[in-house]
C-alpha cells in the first residue's frame, strides 16, 4: 500500500467505489468518469506503478481477471466490442500512479477511435531501424 494513492485508498476501503470484481489479488470497479457505460478499472491489490514492476504471480492474476471480465462487462452494456488498454507512465497519460487496465466498451458508430489514435506523429522508420530495435528489445 502506497499512502497517497486513490486506488490503494479504493483497496483499503478508505474511498467507495462500484467493485464488479475481487479475489485476493485483484480489485475490478466502474471507473468514476467513465469513456463508455460500463467502463471497467481492473487493478492489482498490491502497488505497483507499472506494469513490468508486477511479479509473475501479481502480472498472472490480473490478466487472468481482465479476460474474464472483458466480455461480462461488454454483454452487461450490451457492447459490440471493447478496447483493453494500460496507460502506462505519465507521457502516456497516466494520472493514477497504480497499475490499471481500462476496459472501455465500444458500440458500433460511437465515434471513438481504435488505440492506434493514441500515439503522436508516426514515425518513419527503415527496415534497418525496424531490425535494430526489435533485435535489442530480444535481447
Ligand atoms: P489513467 O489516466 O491514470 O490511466 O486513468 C485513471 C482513471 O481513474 C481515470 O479514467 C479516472 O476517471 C479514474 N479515477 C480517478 N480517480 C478515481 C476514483 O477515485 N474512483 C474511481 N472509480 N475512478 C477514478
Ligand atoms: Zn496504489
Amino acid at each position: 500500500m502506497s499512502e497517497d494513492c486513490i486506488f490503494c485508498a479504493i483497496v483499503a476501503g478508505d474511498i467507495p467505489a462500484r467493485t464488479v470484481h475481487e479475489t485476493d489479488d485483484v480489485l475490478a470497479f466502474l471507473d468514476a468518469n467513465p469513456l463508455a457505460a460500463g467502463h471497467t478499472l481492473v487493478i492489482p491489490k498490491g502497488h505497483a506503478q507499472h506494469v513490468g514492476d508486477l511479479d509473475a504471480e501479481a502480472s498472472a492474476a490480473l490478466f487472468e481477471a481482465v479476460g474474464d471480465l472483458t466480455p461480462r462487462v461488454q454483454d452487461v452494456v450490451d457492447a459490440d466490442a471493447a478496447n483493453v488498454g494500460i496507460n502506462d507512465g505519465e507521457a502516456a497519460g497516466q494520472e493514477v500512479p497504480h497499475v490499471h487496465v481500462h476496459i472501455i466498451p465500444r458500440f458500433e458508430g460511437d465515434g471513438g477511435s481504435p488505440i492506434h489514435a493514441v500515439a503522436g506523429a508516426a514515425p518513419d522508420l527503415s527496415d534497418g531501424e525496424l531490425d535494430d530495435i526489435a533485435e535489442r528489445i530480444a535481447g
